[in-house]
Order: structure tokens, then C-alpha cells, then sequence
């Protein structure tokens, strides 16, 4: 079975839990909740800031922070990130600790304090594969970015109720 990103990368999907047949999402109501969830948090993160950058910037330079393009962590602990600070995080991943807090949302401020007190990534680790937090290490089948159009409809299909239920308050999505 293969593993997708959609969106952003970092977070995987098994592609027959996701789309059907044609390549269209399912809908969210017949997938597995924890799947939902992801799918669901990461249709709000998408276009956010990257985590880093506005630790650097801020709300007042907001202009000045990249988009985020990856992601990392777990639901509603998540980080995002775009391709210049993913070193950082990798590097606190691996070599500062950063592993023990894998499958925890403790990550997020973690790896934010972490980054505040100054920790960055020594100038030459860059280019370096990014890490799977998932054991199944499967190479990426192609992007699925041009299905998200798709997933935000099925998103607003979903009624308050539902997302009540689901957990997610989009009143607190904000970073
Ligand atoms: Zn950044």
C-alpha cells in the first residue's frame, strides 16, 4: 500500500485510506478518526507561517516569514516548518533530543523553546533527507497537493456538529 503527503510534507496517508479508485479524497466521515484528524488539521495548516519564522518575526513581520511547507508532530502538537528551518528541526530531532518526544505533542513546544533559546542546526547540515517519524519508511509516491481543493470541500460539507465532534475548535487554529 502505498504512503502519501498531501498538502504538506512530513504527515503520510495510505493512499486507499485517503482516495478512492478515480484519486478523489473519501469522504471524511468513512475515514479511521485518527486519520481524520490529520487530514482536518493539516487543511488548516496549509499556507500558515512556518513555526520558526514567527518565532523570529513575530506577528509585526509577519510578511517576513516563509510559508510553511512541511510538517512535522502530531495533531493539535504539530510544527510547521519551511524548507529553510527543517534543518533546525531535524537537527534537534536527531542530535538534540528532539526523538523523545516523537508521537507526543509535547514536541511542539519543545522544539519552540528549543528554538527560541537560539538552538539552530550547524551551517552545514542542510540537504540532509528528511526524516519519517513513521517506522513503514516507503519511498513518496508523487505529490497529491492538486487534491486539496477537494479536501476543503469536503471539509465544508461537514456540518458544526460534526466538527464538534471531531475535536478541532477552528476558533484556536490560529499560531
Ligand atoms: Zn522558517
Amino acid at each position: 500500500m502505498g504512503k502519501v503527503n498531501i498538502g504538506l510534507r512530513g504527515w503520510r496517508f495510505d493512499e486507499e485510506e485517503v482516495f478512492d479508485e478515480e484519486g478523489e479524497l473519501r469522504p471524511l466521515e468513512f475515514m479511521e478518526p485518527d486519520t481524520r484528524e490529520r487530514i482536518v488539521r493539516l487543511a488548516s495548516s496549509m499556507g500558515e507561517p512556518c513555526d520558526a519564522c514567527y518565532l523570529i518575526h513575530g506577528d509585526e513581520d509577519i510578511q517576513q516569514c516563509n510559508v510553511a511547507r512541511v510538517i512535522y508532530g502530531e495533531p493539535i502538537g504539530e510544527v510547521l516548518l519551511c524548507p529553510d528551518h527543517e534543518a533546525d528541526f531535524l537537527y534537534w530531532f536527531r542530535e538534540e533530543g528532539g526523538k523523545e518526544y516523537a508521537g507526543d505533542t509535547e514536541l511542539q513546544d519543545a522544539f519552540h523553546d528549543w528554538f527560541a533559546e537560539g538552538g539552530r542546526a550547524p551551517e552545514d547540515y542542510g540537504g540532509v533527507d528528511h526524516v519519517n517519524t513513521d517506522p513503514e519508511d516507503l519511498p513518496d509516491v508523487p505529490d497529491a497537493a492538486e487534491e486539496l481543493p477537494t479536501l476543503e470541500e469536503e471539509i465544508e460539507k461537514l456540518d458544526d456538529e460534526e466538527l464538534d465532534a471531531l475535536g478541532v475548535d477552528f476558533d484556536d487554529l490560529d499560531l
